[in-house]
This record gives structure tokens, C-alpha cells and sequence, in this order.
């Protein structure tokens, strides 16, 4: 789940304990590390259990079930008045899309959002599943998203600044062709709570914004548009879809900031 708008994350800071773009401690690292496991675990799940006829509602109950399983607590719902413990965002639908009794069939694009929690601290990962042969393109736009994804985490480093790594995630895409990146919605800060400052957009100039140190979290989490980047939200005052009906995929990891390489918290495997 991603934030809205910078307002958003005022309001939340307004809410919460803590303002301002956190540094953590060992003991608050530990428990991201965690919580990212848990939520990259259960994205791994979902990823083998997606299937035709299988609806959005069984996906999300699974969700539910493997985070319990391993000790944490679903971080979206009740979020906001989330009704779910997963986003399922199914082809033009690009985020926050609410599980219901929508079957899965052959050909879907289908955007998974998730975030746990451990004694208070979150992860937050998302990723995009082909569900059997899907439509020309959809692969290579896929793995245009996960590509924006990693050359962003690439610029994750102390020393850097916010907006290298948005920049690296939005020449990613450009590179690789003519995509819709959605401006509306970015990534973010996180820890004590699921969306924390600093906003990370997916696109913007390098060299500017609030400068990366060790033991600050970020999810970087860019979406990209098969055509325009204009968006809407549906009348369930969630579900966020392209405004013209092309298919977005969203990929998303938890990333901590040390002295060398970031920590992907929510990477399992590979
Ligand atoms: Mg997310
Ligand atoms: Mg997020």
C-alpha cells in the first residue's frame, strides 16, 4: 500500500508518535527484517497459489493465514478502514484493489500488496503475477516495473539523496519504452508505521530531496501504466485504475539503508 499524497503522510505524522524521516535502531532493524521476511514469504504464497477460479477473497484469506501463521499481524487491515489484509489489483487496476468474489482467469495481470507486522514494525512488498499467456506486451512491461524497481534500490545508499533514486527508477522505465509512470501515488518511508516521510516518487530530477543515511527504511514502489499515466479511483473509495483501461503493474520492496549495500528486507530467495 502506497501513500496518497504528501498531505497524507502529514496527517499520519500529525496521528502517530514520531515526525520527520526516522533513523531506527538495531533493535527496531531487527524486527523490520522480520516483518519484511514475513511479507515476502506470504507474497511468495500467493504468487504459487494464484490460479484461475481461485477469487480475490480466498487469495486474501490465504494472506491472512500465512502472516498469522508466522507470528505477525496484517498491516492493512483496518488501515484506514481497509477492509483486507491484501491489495489485489487485477489488469487495469493499479493499486489498492479490495479482495471480493472476482475469480482469477487466464490471461490476468495480477498486482499483490501486502505489509506485516512485528512488534511494531512493518514491511511492505508488491508484485506482479502473470496468470497464463497474458496479452502482447505484458510481460516486458512487467519486467519494466521489477527492472525501475532494483535500479531504484541500486540508488538506495547513504550519501545519495531522495530523488537519485527516484530518478533511477523513472529512466528505467523510459529507457525501455513508452510507458504511463503514475505520478499520483509513491513510495515511501516506513518503520513505526506503515507510511512514514519521506514521500519517494517514481520520477523527478536526481541530486534533490532529503539525503539517505544509514538505518533509515524506504519501499520504493514504482507502477507502471501500459498507456497513460492518468489515473481514477473506483466508487469503492479504493480501487485505483487507469483512466484508460490499459494494464499497470506494481512492484514494491522494504528497503533499509546501511553504510554499503541496502538490505531488501522483504526479498525472499534469488
Ligand atoms: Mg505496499
Ligand atoms: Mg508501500
Amino acid at each position: 500500500m502506497k501513500t496518497k499524497t504528501k498531505a497524507v503522510l502529514r496527517g499520519l505524522g500529525a496521528s502517530g508518535r514520531r515526525e520527520g524521516i526516522t533513523v531506527k535502531s538495531s533493535r527496531e532493524l531487527d524486527r523490520m527484517r522480520e516483518a519484511g521476511r514475513i511479507t515476502g514469504e506470504t507474497l511468495a504464497a500467493l504468487s504459487e497459489a494464484i490460479a484461475p477460479g481461485v477469487t480475490t477473497r480466498e487469495l486474501d484469506a490465504l494472506a491472512e493465514r500465512e502472516i498469522r501463521a508466522r507470528g505477525a499481524v496484517p498491516a492493512f487491515k483496518g488501515y484506514r478502514g481497509f477492509p483486507a489484509s491484501l491489495c489485489i489489483s487485477v489488469n487495469d487496476e493499479i493499486v489498492h484493489g479490495i479482495p471480493g468474489r472476482r475469480r482469477i482467469k487466464e490471461g490476468d495481470v495480477v498486482g499483490m500488496d501486502l505489509g506485516a507486522v512485528v512488534d511494531g514494525l512493518y514491511g511492505d512488498s508488491a508484485v506482479t503475477v502473470a496468470v497464463g499467456e497474458v496479452g502482447c506486451g505484458a510481460r516486458e512491461q512487467m519486467e519494466t516495473g521489477r527492472a525501475a524497481l532494483f535500479a531504484g534500490i541500486a540508488q538506495a545508499r547513504a550519501g545519495n539523496r531522495v530523488g537519485d533514486v527516484s530518478n533511477a527508477v523513472e529512466q528505467e522505465i523510459l529507457r525501455r519504452g513508452p510507458y504511463g509512470i503514475v505520478r499520483g501515488y509513491t513510495g515511501h518511508g516506513i518503520g513505526t508505521q506503515l507510511h512514514e516521510e519521506p514521500s519517494i516518487p517514481n520520477f523527478g530530477p536526481g541530486g534533490r530531496g532529503a539525503a539517505l543515511r544509514p538505518g533509515m527504511a524506504i519501499a520504493i514502489e514504482p507502477m507502471v501504466n501500459f498507456g497513460g499515466d492518468d489515473t481514477a479511483v473506483l466508487d469503492d473509495g479504493w480501487t485505483v485504475v487507469t483512466s484508460d483501461g490499459t494494464v499497470s503493474v506494481h512492484y514494491e520492496h522494504t528497503i533499509i539503508i546501511t553504510e554499503g549495500d541496502p538490505i531488501i528486507t522483504t526479498r525472499v530467495g534469488e
